[in-house]
């Protein structure tokens, strides 16, 4: 499958990992809009929110529980932001579902 973010999950691209499990993965945006800004990725292949199904329940947990470890891990002490992007309306862009994990400076709201 030609999808970035599962080549990342399986080692074929590199990218600074910052947490694996047999779940969940998170590495740093090659982009990144905030001094701190991870992306927090389920292993399976799940395109976005609109695509999930029942079955993803569980993993839903492992994938918010590991967003507030990381961001306690990053010392995020001061606040973070968590996004995600859901099809074109959302402004995603990597169609394979993951959580924008952003810190380090004075977010602001409404966002663009
Ligand atoms: P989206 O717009 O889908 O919510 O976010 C996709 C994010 O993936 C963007 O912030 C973009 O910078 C990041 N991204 C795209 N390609 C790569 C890549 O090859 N490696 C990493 N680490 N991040 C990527
Ligand atoms: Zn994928």
């Amino acid at each position: 499958m030609d999808c970035i973010f599962c080549k990342i999950a399986s080692g074929t691209i590199p990218a600074k990992l910052l947490f694996e499990s047999d779940a969940v993965i998170a590495f740093a945006d090659i982009h990144p809009q905030a001094p701190t800004h991870a992306l927090v990725v389920p292993r399976r292949h799940i395109v976005s929110m609109d695509q999930a199904v029942e079955t993803d329940r569980a993993l839903f947990g492992q994938l918010w529980w590991t967003v507030a470890e990381l961001a306690r891990t990053l010392g995020l002490a001061g606040g973070y932001r968590t996004v995600i992007n859901t099809g074109p309306d959302g402004g995603q862009t990597v169609e394979h579902l993951h959580v924008h994990l952003l810190g380090g400076r004075p977010m602001h709201w409404p966002p663009g």
